[in-house]
């Protein structure tokens, strides 16, 4: 091969890499989003989350409760068990029965928007 070809060859493999870089940049992105919509259609979709746990999802879920008492023994004593965040308008609090020692999530509305 000449040292034209040569160049020629090099300057290919150069441009094709560069290529090669950008669209595993474009797929890694692309795959980040779709994990923050799922995750999100999770969080927010009942139907979704029973989906998952139906799956032999990672995360055992706890239970969801409207009301501020254990849904497990119905104790009203309660403790701040997790994280509180706030999805589609809810507030989602994690509790932990002070009685029986089992974890739920306290879901309410944000105070003042209805
Ligand atoms: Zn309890």
């Amino acid at each position: 091969m000449d040292l034209g070809t040569t160049r020629a060859v090099r300057d290919a493999v150069r441009r094709l890499s560069a290529v090669t870089r950008a669209r595993a940049q474009q797929v890694r992105t692309a795959a980040l989003l779709t994990r923050v919509m799922i995750q999100r259609q999770v969080q927010v979709s009942a139907v979704r989350r029973l989906a998952r746990v139906a799956r032999g999802g990672s995360d055992p879920l706890p239970l969801e409760s409207r009301q501020r008492r254990c849904p497990h023994c119905g104790s009203e004593m309660l403790r701040l068990g997790g994280d509180v965040r706030a999805v589609g308008g809810l507030v989602k609090t994690e509790l932990e029965c002070e009685k029986c020692g089992r974890m739920f999530v306290f879901v309410r509305r944000v105070i003042g928007v209805d």
